[in-house]
């Protein structure tokens, strides 16, 4: 994505591919970023009395380091000081005309930020772990010096819903086999672990 794509996103209303494949109205990221600083505030202001609005403190420093990168970036590309805030100073950012390699710069950048707001807001869930269950190829159910389970179940869409089955796939840890399509619910099956069973134990 180029920069002034990356800078979109993290400032603006954006679209993104939902779950269904259909494009939505996305809010900027960096608001996303800013809701989650205060989890439990529902927007209701709570009197002096009530109790203290929970704060996530690893979205404060993600704030933070952002907007200090960002301002002595701009410090050193222009000479001053950036009074205002980080999205202003973003989109004052796409509009500019930058040396090539700043601009290559604030693109990778750009593009960590997004990685990392996403990442941290949208957390992908762990595959589920088949416990006890043999692999089909290999004949292992654990693997190496930790004892680790071989055969694992991914069935999470992008968002952390569950994905339809024809999108799930098994893996094993130990010799790398994979299975994916129909043959996860033959597997399922062969392993004797019902679907009801994988998509409700957590
Ligand atoms: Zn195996």
């Amino acid at each position: 994505m180029s920069l002034n794509d990356n800078i979109h996103q993290l400032t603006r209303e954006h679209l993104k591919i939902g779950p269904d494949g259909a494009l939505r109205q996305a809010p900027a990221l960096l608001a996303e970023l800013r809701n989650a600083v205060t989890p439990g505030n529902t927007g209701s202001a709570g009197g002096a009395s009530g109790p203290p609005i929970p704060i996530n403190p690893e979205a404060v420093d993600m704030l933070a380091r952002m907007a200090g990168d960002a301002k002595a970036d701009y410090r050193e590309i222009t000479g001053n000081p950036w009074p205002g805030d980080l999205e202003t100073l973003l989109q004052h950012i796409a509009a500019m005309s930058l040396a090539a390699d700043w601009h290559a710069y604030l693109e990778r950048l750009t593009l960590e930020w997004v990685n990392q707001i996403t990442a941290f807001l949208w957390p992908i869930k762990p595959r589920r772990k088949l416990t006890g269950k043999t692999c089909p190829a290999c004949g292992l159910a654990l693997h190496g010096d930790e004892r680790a389970v071989c055969l694992s179940l991914g069935c999470w869409d992008d968002d952390g819903n569950l994905a339809k089955i024809g999108a799930w796939d098994i893996e094993c840890g130990s010799c790398g086999a994979e299975w994916a399509g129909d043959q996860v619910a033959w597997l399922l099956r062969a392993l004797d672990t019902p679907i009801e069973d994988v998509v409700h134990v957590s």
